[in-house]
C-alpha cells in the first residue's frame, strides 16, 4: 500500500519552482503489490531510471485562471460560479468545489445577479449576452491566447472577408468558444481525415486557425492537406497552438525515445495531456499512459519498465507529479534526471474585473497574475 508522506523528497524542477501551488496533495492510499514483488518479476538488468520532462504542468493561462477563481471567492465569498470546468483537471476542480466554487454548464443555472467566472477555454459572444441578460456579475479568466484566436476569428471574416477553417475538436469548449465568434462563416475540421469531405463557399478566400491544444504534428498534417485541396489557403499571422502546448511535446518527444513507459499526468478531458499520450507512443514509447492521480498507476506496468518519462498536462498542478514521483521511488527507481527543452517565464496579467476588485480593496500589486505576486492568495 502507498501513502503520501510528507517527508518524502520532493523534486523540483528549473521550470518549476517558480511555481507556488495552494492545492492540498490528495491522500489516496490504494492497495498494491509490494515493491520486493515488482523487482522480483522485473527481468531487465539497466538501472531503474526516471526521466522527468520540463516544461510541465501549469501554463500562464491556468494559472491566470485559477488565480483568478481563488481571489474572486477570496473578494466576494462564496458562492462563485464557474461556467464548465474553469480548466480541465478534476483534482483543481474538486479542490475549489470544496472551496465554495459551484461549476455550472450554462449561465441559466445562476441565480440571477451571481458572480460568474468564464473558464480559461473562452465563450461565444452569445454566453456573455446571456450572462448579461441575466443581469450577472462576470470575470472572464479566458486565457489571452485563446482571446487571441477569437480576436482573429472576427477581423478575418468581417473586415477580410474570409471564410474560417477552424483545426479543432468539434465539441470541445474552446473550439465552440471559437466558432462562437464567426459561427456563419467557420467550419470546423477535426483532422486530415476530414479534408476531402469539406465545402466551403470561396476556396480563394479561405485561412485557417486552430485550437491552441492540439498536436502540433497532426495539425500541420491537417494545413497540408487542407493545402493540397486549396492552394490559396491563408495561414493566421502567427500559430495558433500555443507555446505550453509546444513546449510540453517537444520536451516529451525528447523523453520517448529512451522510455519503456511514460507516464503523463492531467486529466481525460484536458486535450493536451491526451496529446501528450499520442506524442510519447509516436515518438518511440514503449507504452504511454495518462493517470489522474498516482493512485491510477498500476505497478504492473513497471515490470518491463526499466526507464520512465513522466510528464503533466497544462492544467496540472505539480503536487499530483511530485505523487507520481514518490511512488516510482518506494518502487525503486532512481532520482529524476531533468530533461529540459525550454525555459518558461511568462505570467499574464489577471483578468481585469480581479485587477479593479483588488485596486478597490487596497491591494497594491494588481497589476499581474500568477502566484508569485499575488498580494492575497489562499494557501
Ligand atoms: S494551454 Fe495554452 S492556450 Fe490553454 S490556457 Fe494554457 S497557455 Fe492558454
Amino acid at each position: 500500500m502507498t501513502t503520501t508522506t510528507p517527508e518524502a523528497p520532493t523534486y523540483q524542477g528549473a521550470a518549476q519552482r517558480r511555481k507556488h501551488i495552494s492545492m492540498p496533495t490528495p491522500q489516496v492510499p490504494r492497495q498494491r503489490r509490494s515493491p520486493e514483488e515488482i523487482a522480483a518479476a522485473q527481468r531487465f538488468q539497466e538501472p531503474k531510471r526516471v526521466l522527468l520532462a520540463a516544461p510541465r504542468g501549469y501554463c500562464a493561462g491556468v494559472d491566470r485562471a485559477v488565480v483568478a477563481v481563488e481571489k474572486a471567492l477570496e473578494q466576494y465569498g462564496p458562492p462563485v460560479y464557474v461556467r464548465k470546468e474553469i480548466v480541465h483537471n478534476r483534482h483543481v476542480v474538486d479542490t475549489l468545489t470544496e472551496k465554495g466554487v459551484v461549476f455550472v454548464e450554462e449561465t441559466d443555472e445562476v441565480p440571477e445577479g451571481g458572480l460568474l467566472v468564464f473558464s480559461a477555454h473562452g465563450v461565444s459572444p452569445a454566453v456573455k449576452a446571456s450572462a448579461a441578460d441575466r443581469g450577472l456579475q462576470t470575470i472572464d479568466a479566458t486565457c489571452p491566447l485563446v482571446t487571441k484566436v477569437h480576436r482573429e476569428a472576427v477581423r478575418f471574416t468581417t473586415k477580410d472577408d474570409f471564410h474560417i477553417l477552424l483545426i479543432g475538436h468539434d465539441g470541445h469548449e474552446e473550439v465552440e468558444g471559437t466558432y462562437g465568434h464567426a459561427p456563419q462563416n467557420t467550419t470546423i475540421v477535426n483532422g486530415p481525415w476530414e479534408v476531402d469531405q469539406i465545402e466551403v463557399p470561396d476556396p480563394d478566400k479561405l485561412i485557417w486557425l486552430s485550437q491552441t491544444t492540439l498536436s502540433v504534428d497532426e495539425a500541420m498534417e491537417t494545413v497540408q492537406k487542407l493545402r493540397q485541396r486549396f492552394p490559396n489557403l491563408q495561414d493566421p499571422p502567427s500559430d495558433d497552438i500555443c507555446y505550453a502546448t509546444s513546449n510540453r511535446q517537444a520536451a516529451i518527444k525528447k523523453i520517448a525515445p529512451e522510455t519503456d513507459l511514460v507516464i503523463v499526468v492531467g486529466s481525460a478531458n484536458s486535450s493536451n495531456s491526451v496529446r501528450l499520450k499520442e506524442v510519447a507512443k509516436e515518438y518511440g514509447a514503449t507504452r504511454a499512459e495518462r493517470v489522474d492521480f498516482a493512485n491510477q498507476v498500476d505497478e504492473s506496468w513497471f515490470e518491463d519498465a526499466a526507464t520512465i518519462g513522466v510528464t503533466s498536462g497544462a492544467s496540472v498542478p505539480e503536487v499530483l507529479v511530485q505523487e507520481v514521483l514518490r511512488l516510482l521511488a518506494e518502487y525503486g527507481y532512481g532520482d529524476p534526471e531533468e530533461v529540459v527543452t525550454a525555459e518558461e517565464d511568462i505570467v499574464f496579467s489577471l483578468p481585469k474585473e480581479i485587477r479593479k476588485a483588488l485596486k478597490e480593496a487596497g491591494h497594491d500589486d494588481v497589476g499581474r497574475g500568477g502566484r508569485k505576486r499575488s498580494a492575497c492568495s489562499t494557501s
